[in-house]
C-alpha cells in the first residue's frame, strides 16, 4: 500500500527513518520524501524494492508539508549553512515532485548545499536539465560494477542499463551540478570492479567541488539483505587496508571526513522521549513491515513493533530514540 503523508494527516514528519526529516546533529538534514525503490539490490540494507519479503508499506509526504517542517527545523538550528540531502530507505527520483522539493529547499536562505542520492535508473536528461535549474548542488550516484552483468545482477532487476546509468553520470558531469560516485564495496564480489569505477569517476570529471568518490562499506542490517559469497570486513580493515592502499595507487582521496563537505556538528532537535520511558502512543497507521503500526506520540512518530493492534492508543516502551528516531514495543 502506499500511504500519503500530508499536513491534515496530524503525523508529524520527525520521529521515523522512513519518511521526513532526519537531523543527526549537524548542518545536514537528511530529507526523505518517499521510500519507494524500484530496484532489488542483492545488498539492500534496508531489504527494500518491489520483491522485498519483509517491506509492506510505501509512503509519500505532501510537497508544501515537507518543506514547512524543513523550514522549521532549520528555524530550531538558527545556523546559515546548512545542506539538504535527498535521500530515502528507497530511491528518491521516485518523488514524482522532485525536482520542485530541490528548487523549494534551495530556496530558503539558510540551505546553501542541496544534494540528492540515486541508484541513477529514473534519471534522464530533461530531469538533470531540471535539478541543474533548481541549483542542485550535488548527485551521489551509486555505480557498484563496471560490468554490465555483474552490475544487472546486482541490481536484482533485468532492465538495469549501467549503459545508460554511465552515459547520465557523463551528462551530470557535464552540467553544473556536481558528481560524485557512491560505489558500495562488496568484499570478493565487486573487488575488481572498484578500480574500473575509480577510473571512470576521473575521466567523466566527477568531483569538481566535493570529493569525486564516496566508496561505502557492506553493513549487514537485521531486516537487510546479504549477497551469496560476500565476505564481511571490519570498519577498520575497510579505512586501513582497504581504503588507504586504493587512495595511494590512485593518487585520489577516498578516506573521506565531513569536513570535506563542510558538515559539523550543532545542536541536535530536541528528544522529546527517553530511551526505556513508557509512552502511551496513538496508533496512525500501517509501518513499514508487517507487524509494525505507525505511531504518534509528543510530537513525533514512532515505529511501534510487534502491534497487534491497529487502531486506538497503546502503552508502549520507547526501546530506541536515537537521533529522534523512535522505535517502540507494546507493553501490557
Ligand atoms: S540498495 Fe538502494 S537502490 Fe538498491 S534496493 Fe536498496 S534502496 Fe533500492
Amino acid at each position: 500500500m502506499i500511504y500519503n503523508i500530508s499536513r491534515e494527516t496530524g503525523i508529524p514528519l520527525i520521529g521515523t527513518i522512513y519518511f521526513g526529516i532526519i537531523d543527526r546533529g549537524t548542518n545536514l538534514l537528511q530529507i526523505r520524501a518517499s521510500n519507494i525503490c524500484n530496484l532489488n539490490c542483492s545488498f539492500c540494507s534496508v531489504d527494500s524494492g518491489p520483491d522485498s519479503k519483509t517491506r509492506a508499506n510505501n509512503y509519500f509526504v505532501e510537497l508544501e508539508y515537507l518543506v514547512d517542517t524543513i523550514k522549521d527545523v532549520i528555524k530550531y538550528k538558527e545556523i546559515q549553512d546548512i545542506e539538504c540531502h535527498l535521500d530515502s530507505t528507497g530511491e528518491p527520483i521516485a518523488y514524482p515532485k522532485i525536482v520542485e522539493l530541490a528548487r523549494k529547499l534551495k530556496e530558503i536562505p539558510e540551505v546553501k548545499i542541496t544534494s540528492l542520492q540515486t541508484n541513477g535508473t529514473l534519471i534522464s536528461k530533461t530531469k538533470i536539465k531540471q535539478l541543474e535549474k533548481a541549483k542542485l548542488d550535488r548527485i551521489n550516484l551509486s555505480i557498484n560494477s563496471m560490468d554490465g552483468e555483474l552490475a544487472k545482477k546486482l541490481s536484482g532487476v533485468k532492465w538495469y542499463d549501467l549503459e545508460k546509468i554511465k552515459y547520465f553520470a557523463e551528462e551530470i558531469a557535464k552540467s553544473d551540478i556536481d558528481l560524485l560516485i557512491a560505489p558500495l564495496y562488496l568484499p570478493k564480489i565487486n573487488d575488481g570492479e572498484i578500480p574500473k569505477i575509480i577510473n571512470f569517476a576521473k575521466e567523466v570529471g566527477a568531483g569538481k567541488k566535493f570529493p569525486p568518490l564516496g566508496i561505502q562499506k557492506y553493513e549487514k542490517y537485521k531486516l537487510g539483505r546479504k549477497p551469496i559469497g560476500l565476505k564481511m570486513q571490519t570498519w577498520w580493515k575497510f579505512y586501513n587496508h582497504y581504503l588507504k592502499k586504493l587512495e595511494k595507487k590512485h593518487s585520489v582521496k577516498l578516506i573521506l571526513k565531513p569536513e570535506d563537505f563542510g558538515i559539523y556538528k550543532i545542536n541536535p532537535l530536541p528528544k522529546t522521549m527517553k530511551k526505556n520511558e513508557k509512552v502511551r502512543v496513538e496508533i496512525v497507521g500501517p509501518g513499514w513491515t508487517n507487524n509494525e503500526m505507525l505511531g504518534v506520540a509528543r510530537g513525533r512518530a514512532v515505529s511501534i513493533l510487534n502491534c497487534k493492534k491497529e487502531s486506538g492508543t497503546i502503552k508502549t516502551k520507547i526501546v530506541s530514540n536515537k537521533h529522534n528516531i523512535y522505535v517502540g514495543v507494546p507493553i501490557n
